[in-house]
């Protein structure tokens, strides 16, 4: 069997380092066992799903590294919903209710005045032809609801009915169905919930895995009564933990904030915002991991703890600047011509330890081409006008900050700081930065007399 997995969001809105997750872990997972990855939009509601969210999930996707291999639409695929909605109501399966919301707002207040669970009475299966024909006739439409299997023959006598599951995350996993209400399928207007569609797409498209968020789990054992009633194998599941703040806020809220677009934005790396969805909230340690590649290897669904996985958007930073001082200058140079930085490996070796994103760099491209904010303290203007006197003659190598140094020490008795830091003053406009051994021949001789005094 191929392994094939889906990523299934609705275009409704952007993509958020929650949202990623899933995305992630289908990746990782099809990746790791050869698998083929589906992107399905979920858009059956052709209100609220744009194609612009559409594609920003697509370009968020892959510069997060995610390639898919197949790109699906619900709109398009209606025709195969409708014959599968008919399969269930030729099998007496999907039956019409008639009950408005407000008629079943206050069926569930009275079952929980009554202390009963508020479970739907199946009132609409034991309707009669002319009674819906009643119903019509006032112009209502019906809403279409699945006979959940609870029951031995009878849908009014209804039992004990469990629907268990090995989770890929969780373990064993039963829902009881006669603790369900049966789930309606087709709304009034005639547009479809995400059930049976996502059911139908995942048995015509050979997903095998589902791995998805723990807000599904309820959902899950109402699917499989339904991937049976469709003749259908299920696919296995796995629900991870869902990504809060520190304080265990939801990330809807904050949206905007977190999105990848915003993340990409304010220049993190694709692969410190993979690192910390996939590692926060298992039991591994949540460290900046270089590559896609290595991320498979790390990738364990068993790993991911039952509790919610709590994180700090600060974390990323810290993640993302531990990542960038280890970049290599493949991976950066690009970019950095892009940033006008016509720079090689040696200027990069010599400020990735200094730069949190890529884009400092800039930064530091301005101290060696200037012009930079040169700055001298009172206490130090003696000293600095001694110093274009012991700059080492000829060219600037990697040894001249040494003999510069140990000669101005030599002359003026300073050391330490007092010796270092009016000369980092001067010639970058900084208090710190790169090394000054490395710098130094990158700001070259010409800059560096034309910033002493
Ligand atoms: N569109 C659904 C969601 O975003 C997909 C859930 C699933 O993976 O089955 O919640």
């Amino acid at each position: 069997m191929t392994v094939t997995v889906r990523f299934a969001p609705s275009p409704t809105g952007h993509i958020h380092i929650g949202n990623s997750r899933p995305a992630l872990y289908n990746w990782l997972f099809a990746q790791k066992e050869g698998g083929r990855f589906i992107l399905r939009f979920d858009d059956t509601d052709l209100e609220r799903s744009k194609q612009e969210y559409a594609q920003s999930i697509e370009q968020d996707l892959r510069w997060l590294g995610i390639e898919p291999d197949v790109i699906e639409r619900q709109s398009a695929r209606f025709a195969s919903y409708d014959a599968a909605a008919q399969k269930l109501k030729d099998a007496g399966l999907l039956y019409p209710c008639y009950e408005t919301p407000e008629e079943l707002d206050r069926r569930r207040s009275r079952q929980r005045a009554l202390g009963r669970p508020p479970v739907y009475d199946r009132a609409g299966l034991r309707q009669t032809d002319e009674e819906r024909a009643a119903f019509e006739a006032e112009g209502r439409k019906p809403h279409w609801r699945f006979v959940l299997p609870n029951h031995d023959g009878d849908p009014f006598e209804t039992r004990r009915t469990e629907v268990t599951w090995n989770d890929l995350c969780r373990g064993d996993q039963a829902v009881d169905l006669a603790s369900l209400s049966d789930p309606v399928l087709i709304r009034a207007d005639g547009t479809y919930l995400y059930t049976l569609p996502s059911i139908v797409d995942d048995v015509d498209m050979g997903v095998s895995h589902v791995i998805r968020g723990e807000d599904h789990v309820a959902n899950t054992g109402v699917q499989i009564a339904i991937f049976d009633a469709l003749g259908a194998k299920p696919p296995v599941f796995g629900h991870h933990n869902l990504l809060t703040t520190r304080d265990g806020e939801g990330l809807s809220k904050r949206k905007g904030a977190l999105s990848i677009g915003s993340l990409r934005e304010a220049g993190l790396e694709p692969m410190s915002v993979a690192s910390l969805a996939v590692l926060t909230g298992t039991s591994q340690a949540v460290e900046p991991v270089p590559t896609m590649a290595a991320l498979v290897d790390k990738f364990d669904l068993t790993s991911v703890s039952k509790s919610s996985a709590k994180f700090d958007p600060e974390e990323l930073k810290g993640l993302n600047a531990r990542l960038v001082h280890e970049l290599p200058f493949e991976a950066v140079s690009a970019r950095l011509e892009a940033h006008g930085i016509k720079a090689g490996q040696e200027f990069w070796e010599t400020v990735r330890g200094n730069c949190e994103t890529v884009n400092d760099a800039s930064r530091y491209w301005q101290v060696i081409t200037g012009p930079v904010d040169s700055r001298i303290e009172d206490e130090d203007r003696e000293f600095v006008s001694k110093a274009r006197d012991f700059l080492p003659s000829g060219e600037i190598t990697q040894e001249s900050w040494g003999e510069w140094t140990s000669a101005l020490k030599a002359e003026t008795g300073r050391k330490g700081r007092g010796l270092f830091m009016p000369l980092r003053r001067v010639l970058t406009g900084m208090d710190h930065g790169p090394d000054m051994k490395a710098l130094l021949p990158l700001i070259g001789k010409q800059n560096i007399l034309d910033r002493l005094p």
